[in-house]
């Protein structure tokens, strides 16, 4: 199954996309998670994307597309994927869907992750993120044993750079004017479910299968 999730920063489409290609056994390709590990590692792209990232603003297109097609690419991408973040806007989507006729395939469907801005806020005021594993957590909703300390690997948590108050508010508006018209591109296309966001983590997980069934 090939498939995208887009919903706004901090709709949990990080945190479905876990246990949804788990269940499906595809690869989870997370653009931002891509971007950050090149960032912590130094790599020329990494150096490339921060500016922006810091900012809250997208990366060039040229960029994203070109890294994403070589994740595409990877052996474990053939037979489906579950893309997190990407695409972003319509231009990326259109690219998208070149690519993937090149390749002799097409998008199965796309999931859109529904909530509200305040609880937008709320989840992305207290995400952390693990140093070591990458996994998220939330200081309320989903708090590790130990605070500041990652329940999976023991690794260290910390906030994003761009999930502090001034930036959050400008990532909702580069969503507004950017990524929330893919919403209408994929409705037009026919591939777009929407799936209520909100409740429990495992209760969006069952919503989102459901879907998929
Ligand atoms: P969130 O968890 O808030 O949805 P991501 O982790 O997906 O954020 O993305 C973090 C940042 O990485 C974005 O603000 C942007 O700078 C960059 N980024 C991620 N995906 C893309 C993309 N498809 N196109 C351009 N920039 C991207
Ligand atoms: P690792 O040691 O796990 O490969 P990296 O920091 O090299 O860590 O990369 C993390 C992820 O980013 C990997 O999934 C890798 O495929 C991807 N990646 C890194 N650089 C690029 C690139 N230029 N184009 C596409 N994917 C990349
Ligand atoms: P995105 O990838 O869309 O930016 P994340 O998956 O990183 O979103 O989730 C943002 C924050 O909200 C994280 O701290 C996560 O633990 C929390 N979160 C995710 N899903 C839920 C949920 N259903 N209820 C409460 N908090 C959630």
């Amino acid at each position: 199954m090939r498939l995208v999730l887009v919903g706004p920063p901090g709709a949990g489409k990080g945190t479905q996309a876990q246990f949804i290609a788990s269940h499906l056994s595809i690869p989870k390709i997370s653009t931002g998670d891509i971007f950050r590990a090149n960032v912590s590692g130094g790599t020329p792209l990494g150096k490339l994307a921060k500016e922006y990232m810091d900012r809250g603003d997208l990366v060039p297109d040229e960029v994203t597309v070109a890294m994403v097609r070589d994740r595409l690419s990877e052996d474990d991408a053939q037979e489906g994927f579950l893309l997190d973040g990407f695409p972003r806007n319509v231009p990326q989507a259109e690219v998208l869907k070149k690519m993937l006729a090149e390749f002799g395939t097409a998008l199965d469907l796309v999931l859109e992750l529904v909530v509200d801005d305040d609880e937008v806020v709320r989840r992305l005021a207290g995400r952390r993120t693990c140093r070591s594993c990458g996994k998220v957590w939330h200081v309320l909703f989903d708090p590790p044993a130990e605070p500041g300390v990652c329940d999976a690997c023991g690794g260290e948590l910390f906030q994003r750079d761009d999930d502090r108050e001034e930036t959050i508010r400008h990532r909702l508006e580069v969503y507004q004017e950017q990524t929330a018209p893919l919403v209408a591109f994929y409705a037009d296309e026919g591939i777009l479910v929407g799936v209520d966001a909100t409740g429990p983590v495992e209760e969006v997980t069952q919503r989102a299968m459901a879907v998929l069934r």
